[in-house]
């Protein structure tokens, strides 16, 4: 059987349930195939939807299952109409990224052949290229606590050796993971402002630092207004970026829209000990309780966990499933017979996951 990994499952708000159901199967059927590897799945409620039972959005025992499990799979959280009392939103995923100290959002942002994209792409070229945004402080350090007064207003930009240098070690072990497993040329890409800000400077000197350690992969800097344009110009150039909790942020999204929609887009945030594997986009309620979400971007994020895990436990089992899971859906998509509405199809959520299924088991 191997080694068991317990995997905290939190279902969340909105589309959540409905797209954590059929990623969960998936995962458990691979598990159940494998003799390498066991996963067991703990459910975490949390959320708005807890909140409005409960007066918990992120009740103590549901920290505790996700700080002992060895992954965190999470849906997506937050409803419109349920606020805190001073109006704030319900975000526990932002919560969990604090208490963990998730330094690493890590964004993949890939575009196959024959998947849909605003952008003319040239005949034989694919994007295949990672973002890693720094997600614990940057411009989002004073987040809700900014000063205002009548006629100024001051926000802190934090950047800190201590994350920073843990951010670029990682950042380069991805890297090298990445050239390793064939999927990338092993350059990385510091995108910093540093023609302007000393902070950003400073950031750029300790990324040179950890550059040096890796004589075998190539380091380079971009402005991040250079780099917008690029991503939309020539992103298919591009194999590692990393760059600043705001620029991040915003370069996430334009990720996103390069690869046709939110649909497709998975994530993680990433710490030492803990991870969270969620797709980037929010609980939909426009389309809740349905069964019209699109799974792919979850089952997307459920493929970068058994990554994740077959690096950190030096599992080639999970390594593979990993890779063969993240295959199996973009054979999906690239088959373009069983789409969910967002990619123009008028598949539902099961039908997309029984796709991917197939993929996996029969096909
Ligand atoms: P948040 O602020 O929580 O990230 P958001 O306001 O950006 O959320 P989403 O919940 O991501 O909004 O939804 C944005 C739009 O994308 C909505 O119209 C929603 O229906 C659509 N959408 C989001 N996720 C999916 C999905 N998995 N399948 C189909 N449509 C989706």
């Amino acid at each position: 059987m191997g080694t068991t990994f317990e995997i905290a499952v939190f279902e969340g708000d909105g589309i959540g349930p409905e797209i954590t159901g059929p990623t969960v199967d998936i995962l458990r059927r691979m598990s159940d195939a494998s003799d390498a590897y066991a996963l067991t799945f703990t459910d975490a409620p949390a959320g708005a939807a807890h909140y409005a039972k409960t007066g918990e959005s992120l009740p103590e025992a549901s920290m505790d299952i996700a700080r002992r499990s060895d992954a965190i799979l999470l849906s997506a959280m937050g409803l419109p109409e349920v606020r805190y009392a001073d109006g704030t939103e319900i975000s526990p995923q932002i919560d969990l990224r604090k208490a963990l100290t998730l330094f690493a959002g890590v964004r993949p942002v890939t575009v196959r052949a024959g998947q849909n994209t605003p952008l003319n792409m040239p005949e034989g070229k694919e994007i295949d290229f990672v973002l890693i945004r720094e997600s614990t402080e940057g411009l989002f350090y004073t987040q809700g606590s900014g000063e205002v007064t009548e006629n100024e207003a001051r926000e802190t930009l934090l950047i800190t050796r201590d994350i920073s240098e843990k951010l670029f070690k990682f950042t380069f072990e991805l890297a090298q993971n990445r050239k390793n497993a064939g999927r990338g040329t092993g350059r990385v890409t510091c995108v910093d402002k540093a023609n302007v800000f000393r902070a950003f400077a400073f950031f750029r000197e300790m990324f040179d630092v950890e550059a040096k350690r890796h004589p075998e992969l190539s380091a380079d800097h971009a402005y991040v207004d250079a780099t917008a344009l690029w991503m939309v110009q020539k992103p298919w150039d591009f194999d590692v970026l990393v760059t600043e909790n705001m620029f991040g942020d915003i370069l996430s999204d334009l990720g996103a829209g390069l690869m046709g929609g939110l649909g497709l887009a998975p994530s993680a945030d990433i710490g030492l000990e803990n991870a969270v594997f969620q797709p980037c986009h929010g609980s939909a309620p426009d389309i809740a309780g349905q069964g019209l979400a699109n799974p792919h971007a979850m089952i997307l994020s459920a493929a970068m966990m058994l990554d994740w895990l077959g690096i950190k436990h030096d599992n080639p089992a999970l390594l593979a499933d990993g890779k063969r899971l993240r295959e199996a859906v973009e054979n999906v998509v690239a088959d373009g017979r069983v789409l969910t509405r967002d990619l123009g199809g008028s598949a539902g959520t099961q039908d997309a996951a029984a796709a991917v299924l197939d993929s996996l088991f029969v096909a």
